[in-house]
C-alpha cells in the first residue's frame, strides 16, 4: 500500500469512528427521554413528549448538570425510596428535613428538605431587599395529610372551585377529575417530597395585580437563580391536561427532578390506594397525566 492510500484509509477510519460515536450519543439520549416518560403505547402523545424532552435536555446545560448530580449524595436516585415518594414519613423526626422559621411562613410547624430550605432562605433574603415578601403557606405534606385534603373534598366536607360539591358528581371518575384540577391524590403530590412549597396565596387572581403581581414577576425573573421553578404553568407543560395553572406552587428542582425520576421507576398504581376514590387513579392515568405533566423547566 502506498503512503497516499494508507493516509486516506486512516482518514476514512477516523470519520467512521466519529459517525459511530455521534450515533451512539443520539441513541442514548433518545433512550433516556423514552425511559423518563412512560405513557402507554397507544398514546399518540408519546412521540411528541419524547421529542420535547430530548430537545429540552439538549438545550439546557442546567438539567444535564443536575442529571450528573443525581448519581451521588443523600438524594441520589437509588437512595430515594418508595416511602419518601409517597409521603409515608414524618418530617418532624426525619433528619433530612428542617423546620421552617416563623419569619418565612404563615404558620409554625411546616417542614422542607434541608437543601431546599437553604436555597429558599437565600431567595427570601434577596426578594426582601427588593420589597417582595415570600411567605410559605404550605410545604411538606404527608400521605395522611393529603388524604384528609382529598377526602374532605371527595365527601363534600369542603367545596371545590366554583362552590361545586364533589358528591354531587355521580360518576366517580368525573368526581376525581374535578378534584384533580387543583388537588393531588394521596401518594402523588409533589408536596410529599419535601421539595415543593406554596407561596403567599392559593388563588391565581392574587398574582394578577398589586403585591401579588409584583411578587410573581420577581419569581419568574429570579427563582431559577436559587433553583426554583414553577411546575404547573399555563403554557409550558410537557403535554395537555393535568392540573390547572398554580402561580403559587414552586419547586426546588435540583432535588425535585431526582424525585420525579425515582417516582417513574419506583411507584406504580398498586401504591396509589388506601383512600376514597383511589380506584379511579388508573383510569385517569394520574401518574402519566398529572405527576409527570410538569412545566418543561421543572422536568
Ligand atoms: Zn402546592
Amino acid at each position: 500500500m502506498n503512503k497516499k492510500k494508507k493516509q486516506s484509509w486512516h482518514q476514512a477510519f477516523v470519520i467512521a469512528l466519529i459517525v459511530l460515536m455521534a450515533l451512539l450519543l443520539i441513541f442514548s439520549r433518545g433512550y433516556r427521554a423514552a425511559r423518563r416518560i412512560r405513557l402507554p403505547d397507544n398514546k399518540p402523545a408519546e412521540q411528541n413528549i419524547s421529542v420535547k424532552a430530548t430537545e429540552h435536555h439538549n438545550t439546557t446545560g442546567r438539567h444535564n448538570q443536575s442529571a450528573e448530580m443525581k448519581q451521588t449524595g443523600p438524594y441520589a436516585y437509588q437512595n430515594i425510596n418508595r416511602e419518601m415518594l409517597l409521603g409515608k414519613l414524618n418530617p418532624a423526626t426525619d433528619p433530612g428535613f428542617a423546620m421552617i422559621d416563623d419569619d418565612h411562613a404563615s404558620r409554625p410547624g411546616m417542614y422542607m428538605r434541608r437543601e431546599g430550605y437553604k436555597a429558599f432562605r437565600q431567595m427570601h433574603q434577596a426578594a426582601r431587599k427588593e420589597g417582595i415578601d415570600l411567605t410559605i403557606i404550605s410545604a411538606t405534606r404527608t400521605f395522611d395529610h393529603q388524604q384528609r385534603i382529598w377526602e374532605n373534598k371527595w365527601n363534600g366536607r369542603q367545596g371545590l372551585h366554583g362552590d361545586i360539591l364533589a358528591p354531587d358528581i355521580a360518576d366517580a371518575t368525573e368526581r376525581a377529575r374535578e378534584i384533580l384540577r387543583f388537588s393531588a391524590m394521596p401518594g402523588t403530590s409533589r408536596h410529599h417530597w419535601g421539595t415543593d412549597i406554596d407561596l403567599n396565596s392559593l388563588n391565581n387572581a392574587y398574582f394578577e395585580s398589586g403585591e401579588g403581581e409584583k411578587m410573581y414577576r420577581w419569581m419568574k425573573k429570579n427563582a431559577s437563580v436559587y433553583g426554583f421553578c414553577q411546575p404547573y404553568t399555563a403554557n409550558g407543560r410537557l403535554f395537555d391536561g393535568g392540573y390547572e395553572e398554580e402561580k403559587w406552587h414552586w419547586s426546588y428542582y435540583p432535588l425535585a427532578t431526582r424525585f420525579l425520576d425515582a417516582f417513574q421507576d419506583k411507584v406504580s398504581y398498586d401504591d396509589i390506594e388506601g383512600f376514597d376514590g383511589a380506584h379511579t387513579a388508573r383510569k385517569l392515568e394520574v401518574i402519566e397525566r398529572y405527576v409527570l405533566n410538569v412545566d418543561r423547566e421543572c422536568f
